[in-house]
């Protein structure tokens, strides 16, 4: 079977995520025979640098040997088990050991399988403990604009980007939303660390006006990755640790796209010195596997469910899948390289090496921001670089870069017209190198005129 072949296959039963089928029918869906490390081969032979690490989950690479393995040890003995009054070795293991590596207070896990699921669970969890400790009034959220949190009808809710929130606007929950700490909006001179100090002045409001009536706030600590890899300082965390202490008003920190050491340290909140009432961990959670996430949360959040059956206070949410035994034993192993290859320290190298890579960008004419937190770069094109001014979105730049990079063998996946690399950890410094220079051409030919 050739490319060919599969893509009419595909077309004939397939609708695929996040895609106007239609751009199809001049640029068909790749089909993947194999992949290995960070890298995908099609059908007609065709090699392909997977920079965006499969939609931010794959950390170690594809057909990893050591999670391959652990995999197939758990299949031979348990796929997977009820978890309702059931339990079995890998969530156990698994469990403890987030709690080990969380931040401070961080005691309980409880699973689901996408990133969404972990998001609702959070919003359910927030809210029924308001509930449980007797103040019912506590219905609303507070979100950041630019953010986002999934697509389920909930998790949409809290999320500020319009192109995915807009249609569904008449039925979503109506959040109390704060304008984002974003460096890119700040002025000639001024910090990242200012600017985001700044911007927190709205929170300290919206949390002072709404305390009486809010569960929680949602962030994604330090970068909005699908709001076009949108950056703020970590200052802002330790301002909104403290307001929503002194508000009480719940945390909830969305680790899914961030976790696991995106960022540069293991979780984003660790570079604020700061720990949320829920993390929420999924993408990266089993190396890129297997659909796997969590909430976890604290003793205190805990105990307010735990209490006789008759008080109805129980936490009465489960979804099908929930503690998956391979996906947990993924996991294991991701952790279990974690710990054993010093990955953290071993990105640190990878990070200057993609920072100084993309460096030459920051003259072009048509880059208005060459931005990066650890192991996320972004270059974000634009009109006119000085003033800002983005390309109208119709004129879909960024799909140009994408088209390129494919020709030349690498998967970049512009969000608009920003250009990112956010790579398995297990990248060689010479592939990053030309993992840039593919990008540096794509832009190039997106941008003349
Ligand atoms: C991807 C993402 C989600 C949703 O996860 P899914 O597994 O796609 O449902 C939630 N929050 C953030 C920050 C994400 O990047």
């Amino acid at each position: 079977m050739t490319n060919r072949e599969w893509a009419e296959r595909d077309l004939r039963v397939l609708w695929h995520p996040c895609t106007q089928m239609r751009d199809h029918e001049d640029f068909p869906p790749i089909p993947i025979r194999r992949g290995e490390g960070v890298w995908l081969e099609d059908y007609d032979g065709r090699r392909y640098l997977d920079a965006i690490s499969s939609w931010w989950v794959n950390l170690f690479g594809h057909a990893n040997p050591r999670i391959n393995a652990a995999i197939a040890d758990q299949l031979a003995r348990l796929e997977h088990v009820i978890l309702a009054g059931f339990t079995h070795e890998p969530v156990v293991r698994l469990s403890e050991r987030l709690v080990a590596i969380a931040p401070r207070g961080l005691a309980h896990c409880f699973y689901a399988s996408d990133g969404s699921s972990a998001v609702e669970i959070a919003l359910k969890m927030s809210f029924h403990y308001w509930r449980n400790r007797g103040e019912p009034a506590r219905t609303k959220y507070v979100s950041l604009a630019n953010s986002y949190h999934g697509e389920t009808l909930g998790a949409l809710s809290v999320g500020g980007v319009g192109l995915y929130r807009d249609t569904y606007e008449p039925l979503l929950l109506e959040p109390i939303v704060v304008p984002s700490p974003d460096c890119y909006h700040r002025e000639a001179g001024e910090s990242c660390a200012e600017y985001s100090r700044r911007q927190f002045a709205h929170m300290e409001q919206a949390l002072a006006r709404h305390a009486h009536e809010a569960c929680a706030v949602i962030v994604e600590p330090l970068v909005q990755c699908a709001g076009s890899m949108r950056m703020y300082d970590p200052v802002y965390l330790a301002l909104l640790r403290d307001a929503c202490d002194r508000h009480r008003i719940h945390l909830i920190a969305d680790e899914i796209a961030v976790g696991f050491g995106r960022t540069g340290t293991m979780f984003a909140c660790e570079q604020a010195a700061i720990a949320p009432d829920f993390l929420l961990l999924g993408k990266g959670l089993t190396g890129g596997y297997l659909p796997l996430s969590v909430c976890l949360t604290t003793a205190e959040i805990y105990d307010a469910f735990y209490a006789e059956y008759a008080t109805l206070r129980a936490f009465l949410h489960s979804h099908s899948y929930t503690g998956n035994a391979l996906a947990c034993a993924a996991a294991l192993a991701t952790l279990d390289i974690f710990e054993s290859d010093d990955v953290l320290a071993k990105n640190r190298v990878l990070a200057a090496r993609l920072g100084a890579a993309a460096e030459d960008l920051r003259d072009h004419d048509h880059v208005a921001e060459v931005r990066q937190t650890g192991m996320v770069v972004a270059i974000e094109m634009a009109r006119n670089r000085q003033a800002r001014e983005p390309y109208p979105w119709r004129e879909r730049r960024g799909r140009a870069v994408y088209r390129h990079a494919l020709e030349r063998g690498a998967l970049l996946r512009p969000l608009g017209d920003v250009v990112y690399f956010m790579p398995p950890y297990v990248i060689a410094l010479e592939e990053i190198d030309l993992l840039a220079r593919i990008a540096r051409e794509g832009i190039e030919l997106a941008t003349r005129e």
